[in-house]
């Protein structure tokens, strides 16, 4: 059997006080393992086979005993020694087919979980990632994940194998003599008492040293990174971040021994029950023997069957907690997983084919939607949950057609909800009220993956993924060739810098490779634009902190981008877009003016104030 000494704690009652194993969540367990059914039912005859099996010992060696000796057969000593070793081969199977099962159902499990938990997060609004504790969610795909399976394959395994051993072995026992049974029973209060009192100190240790490990830990995460290692050096603290490091550490180890010791005392004392057993039968059983009233093999089955009830029982004094603890990562999961997805596919949706790109806003009005609607309370941070609500209107009654093929570019203050007004476009949000559509389609109608291959977005800071850039650029197109990659780079005034790194297309960038500049990442968001070669492109201008040759490499790769398609530009500078075809000026979620940059200064204006 395996058993930790964990599976002795008696785990925190509080913690899954108003936990209830809800019809709810096991039939989503059920329909989870589904896939794992036959090998879950596999499971269980292996543990009522090895409880089976592992009576067939103490019977025989009664028989031996009882038969075998008085009657100096030594064929049958052989026969029932023969027995007994197969007995132990086929335990030993048994114990291997059972873990192997075990371990195919709980990384199944933990398989399932995990892809359906990563599913379901990257169908998230932009919302909830914006809103959601990054560190929650990858405990949820990590720890939680495992807890859940650790659920299913240690606390509820273990705990219908205690049941099955346990009435296997009792019933034996009963069978051969009830009264020395029921001795054997009775030592146990003496064991489970005190075994409760040490079970709650182990988990006040174990609670104990989780904290102060946390507290180690974050100090080292604090001092490890740039900004806190520069603060210790400047400030001449090595000394005092020595000294409180290592009080720290060494609180953590003297937990460390305490939590040995206690954990320890619990099979010392099960040893010690078990033996008060076998004194027990052995001592009271002996004077039935003496009577005649059972046999000296009968004597010793017993007594070896005795020291096989105590740890089932004492496991499942705790099961009921244990399951509930457990279910609790379930719970956590499910959470997720059966969260709601605010920004779907409609049924009945419709794919964009060829786009033409003609972009319009009719009536649209937008408020940041409620927290409440697209996040999940428990993966807000500490402190800032479902806070704020917003309740202002950030666009109001914006009305707008932009042709197939136009350049309309959007000025005005930070906060007026330019960004807001686009991030409706590809439906990072929806707007509240009004319409926005793309060739006179409704974009709540079309299939999000039509409708983002139809838009490309360039934004301030575009990000890449800690991959080659080859890997960066084939991110918009899977499929595009050596050749399509280079000539979007040489299009987007790029390709020449990468030529010139010593690893060309194949350096690692993003966070941690290779830093591009500003402008060089521009440009190669813009080869990633070119390759997807979407109709309409919305682009926030970055071009206010980029040097000027970087600031002409940008321009002249933009030109290329945006020719022939539907160009939305959020301008920071005037002088960029002059040429658009049209100018909204927007203030305060509404469009106050419009036209061309000479219609603009024309109307002398809040557009002519800002030139
Ligand atoms: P601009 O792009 O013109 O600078 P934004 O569209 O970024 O303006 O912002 C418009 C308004 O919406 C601002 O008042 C801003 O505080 C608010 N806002 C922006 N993003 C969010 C968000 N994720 N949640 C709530 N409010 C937001």
């Amino acid at each position: 059997m395996r058993m930790g000494p964990h599976h002795l704690i008696p785990r925190d009652a509080d913690a899954v006080k108003g936990v209830r194993l809800s019809r709810g969540t096991i039939d989503r367990v059920w329909r989870f393992a589904r896939p794992y059914r036959r090998a879950i039912l596999w499971f269980l005859v292996c543990i009522v086979a090895s409880a089976l099996v592992a009576l067939v010992p103490p019977l025989v060696f009664r028989s031996i005993l009882d038969r075998a000796i008085p009657r100096h057969d030594r064929g049958l000593i052989k026969a029932l020694a023969a027995v007994a070793v197969g007995a132990a081969f086929v335990d030993a199977g048994l114990a291997v087919a059972q873990r192997w099962l075990s371990s195919h159902i709980g990384e199944g499990l933990i398989y399932t979980l995990r892809v359906a938990l990563f599913d379901k997060v990257q169908q998230m609004p932009i919302a909830f990632f914006t809103r959601t504790q990054t560190g929650a969610l990858m405990s949820r795909l990590n720890n939680d994940v495992v807890g859940a399976q650790n659920a299913v394959t240690n606390t509820l395994g273990s705990a219908v194998s205690n049941v099955i051993v346990l009435v296997t072995t009792l019933v034996a026992m009963f069978a051969l003599e009830w009264r020395l049974t029921l001795l054997a029973l009775v030592v146990l209060p003496v064991f489970i008492v005190p075994a409760k009192r040490v079970g709650r100190r182990l988990q006040t240790l174990t609670r104990e040293q989780m904290v102060m490990n946390a507290e180690m830990n974050t100090q080292m995460t604090e001092r490890f990174n740039v900004a806190g290692a520069l603060l210790v050096k400047l400030f001449g603290r090595h000394r005092a971040e020595v000294d409180a490091f290592s009080s720290r550490a060494g609180r953590v180890r003297d937990a460390g021994v305490r939590n040995a010791l206690y954990g320890r005392l619990f099979f010392v004392a099960l040893g010690v029950v078990g033996a008060l057993g076998a004194v027990a039968i052995y001592g009271v059983g002996a004077s039935y023997v003496v009577d005649g009233a059972i046999t000296s093999g009968t004597l010793v089955a017993l007594a070896s069957f005795a020291t096989r009830i105590y740890q089932p029982l004492t496991g499942l004094t705790n099961a009921r907690v244990d399951l509930m603890t457990a279910m609790v990562s379930f719970d956590r999961v499910f959470e997720v997983i059966d969260a709601p997805v605010a920004i779907a596919d409609r049924p009945g949706a419709v794919a964009l084919v060829e786009p033409k790109g003609q972009v319009e806003f009719r009536n649209v009005g937008f408020r940041y939607p409620p927290a409440a609607a697209v996040s999940i309370r428990s993966l807000e941070a500490p402190g800032t949950e479902f806070s704020g609500d917003p309740d202002v209107d950030v666009l109001t009654d914006v009305n707008l057609t932009v042709p197939a093929g136009a350049t309309v570019a959007f000025v005005g203050a930070s906060g007026a909800g330019k960004s807001t007004l686009l991030s409706l476009v590809p439906r990072l949000y929806d707007a509240t009220t009004g319409t926005v559509a793309i060739d006179g389609i409704d974009v709540r109608d079309l299939t999000l993956d039509s409708l983002r291959a139809a838009i490309g977005v360039v934004s301030q800071d575009p990000h890449l993924f800690h991959e080659s850039i080859i890997d960066n650029l084939r991110y918009a197109r899977a499929d595009a060739t050596d050749a399509e990659v280079e000539a979007a780079c040489r299009a987007a005034r790029i390709h020449d810098t990468i030529a010139d790194l010593p690893e060309g297309y194949r350096t690692i960038v993003g966070e941690r490779g290779y830093r591009l500049s500003g402008g060089e990442k521009q440009r190669l968001a813009i080869a990633r634009l070119l390759l997807k070669a979407p109709a309409i492109v919305i682009l926030d201008e970055a071009t206010s902190h980029l040097d000027s040759e970087n600031e002409h490499l940008v321009q002249t790769a933009l030109a290329t981008a945006l020719a022939d398609r539907t160009s939305i530009v959020i301008a920071h500078r005037l002088s960029t877009i002059t040429a658009a075809d049209q100018i909204l000026v927007m203030e305060q979620g509404r469009i106050v003016e419009r036209g061309t940059h000479a219609e603009l200064l024309a109307l002398e204006g809040r557009y002519a104030q800002m030139w």
